[in-house]
């Protein structure tokens, strides 16, 4: 078979053998074996980690880079949704696609090929920010894979015209729809009527829920609930919960065996989460930032994801995932190795098992994406943050970043 391209001496993972040759034909894997016999382009990576793209479930491409026209004195969450609320009214769809692009392609060289990011819809900023990420989406569709959530970040059933405006973003090509039921004054309402949207368009949901650290009130078990009604397992993502990092661990397990059974899937945003909570305390600061591993370890579907980028939410933010699970890893107190390459699953494999993307992974047949890390295995990706070396999306390069040089004095080098 003629092949046009060929990464030989690719480690991927946890398969059989670790280290292969991978063809590839028409930006498609056709071949994976121990040796290619054949003559084609090619680079060999020398035993390096591939992974198939990272992906990202939970960032907000429409409100990033704004710290220049937001002040933040008190670093609370209820102060960042008034600061973004007030300057949103002034985006423009320009200014929107702008702002997001330099995002995007900061995600790009840091290895997202897959990505959903949460867009905000009501009567103040309307279907600008809507507008804009759909064009960014066919502008980059030749290096990543985006996925709109439109969501209501100001509330729904308190804020009238934005029921209608989402509907419109859906009619208009959304793929999926969010709920933010913490700022709406009617919470139950809010998750019920979200369901209803998403069943008419058939379309998965991903909620922003339960985020603070009060474990005594919660609507995620209302969520689940209302996943179980609508049939909706494996459909339903929820962002934050952090409130479940306040609950004693009897609580806890319960709560996890619930989110496995019903199919309700959990992303945790350690950045935000730890900018945010706990702001009330002045010492022993609690971190909020929910357990991942210790759902997966009970079933749950869990991401790790980078939620906001250089604004009020988060004033931080190079859009590294790698960062992300290494900086989760690192507060969750978590360093075998089996642990750390769990976080590294929780920004490839399982994120895209929450997005529900059948052709993901490195398995003949599937679209030829590739990130190259400068690293010999799963472990080290996660505890040395590696470098993406260069990706491949279909079969195409889509970028390089060529690693470092130590430029010793002469005479000096490694003995
Ligand atoms: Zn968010």
């Amino acid at each position: 078979m003629a092949l046009d391209f060929i990464l030989r001496h690719a480690r991927i993972g946890a398969h059989e053998p670790e280290i292969v040759d991978i063809g590839v034909a028409d930006g498609r894997i056709v071949e994976i074996a121990a040796r290619i016999d054949v003559d084609a382009p090619g680079e060999d990576l020398d035993g390096r980690l591939v992974v198939a793209g990272l992906v990202e479930t939970h960032i907000h491409l429409d409100k990033s880079c704004i710290l220049d026209r937001c002040h933040s004195r008190e670093g609370t969450l209820a102060e960042a949704i008034a600061a973004v609320a007030a300057a949103k009214r002034a985006f423009t769809e320009a200014d929107i696609y702008e702002r997001a692009r330099r995002t995007l392609e900061k995600a790009i060289l840091q290895g997202t090929m897959r990505m959903r990011t949460h867009v905000e819809v009501d009567p103040r900023v309307g279907l600008r920010g809507f507008h804009a990420i759909r064009r960014l989406k066919r502008d980059y569709a030749w290096a990543i894979d985006l996925e709109i959530c439109v969501f209501p970040q100001e509330g729904m059933l308190n804020d009238p015209g934005t029921e209608e405006l989402l509907i419109e973003a859906c009619e208009q090509g959304a793929d999926l729809i969010g709920g933010c039921p913490y700022t709406d004054s009617d919470p139950h309402g809010h998750i019920a009527r979200i369901f209803e949207i998403a069943q008419k368009f058939d379309y998965d949901i991903d909620f922003h829920l339960d985020f603070d650290l009060d474990a005594s009130r919660m609507n995620l078990e209302g969520v689940c609930r209302t996943t179980d009604e609508f049939g909706w397992g494996g459909r339903v993502a929820v962002g934050h919960v952090t409130k479940l990092s306040a609950l004693e661990s009897v609580k806890f397990a319960a709560m996890a065996k619930r989110l496995a059974d019903t199919g309700v899937a959990v992303t945790v945003l350690p950045a935000t989460d730890l900018f945010l909570m706990g702001r009330e305390h002045d010492h022993n600061v609690p971190r909020g930032v929910t357990p991942a591993h210790r759902l997966l370890a009970c079933g749950v579907t869990c991401s790790i994801a980078s939620n906001n980028i250089l604004n009020p939410f988060t004033p931080f933010g190079d859009c590294s995932l790698l960062r992300m699970a290494n900086l989760y890893a690192n507060i969750a107190q978590i360093g075998r190795p089996a642990e750390l390459q769990s976080c590294l699953d929780m920004i490839t494999v399982l994120p895209a098992k929450l997005m529900n993307l059948r052709d993901y992974g490195i398995a003949v047949g599937n679209p030829a994406d590739f990130v190259v890390l400068d690293c010999m295995d799963r472990t080290a990706a996660v505890a040395e943050i590696a470098r993406p070396l260069f990706g491949m999306k279909n079969g195409r390069r889509t970028f390089v970043c060529p690693p470092p040089k130590l430029l010793y004095e002469a005479g000096s080098g490694p003995r």
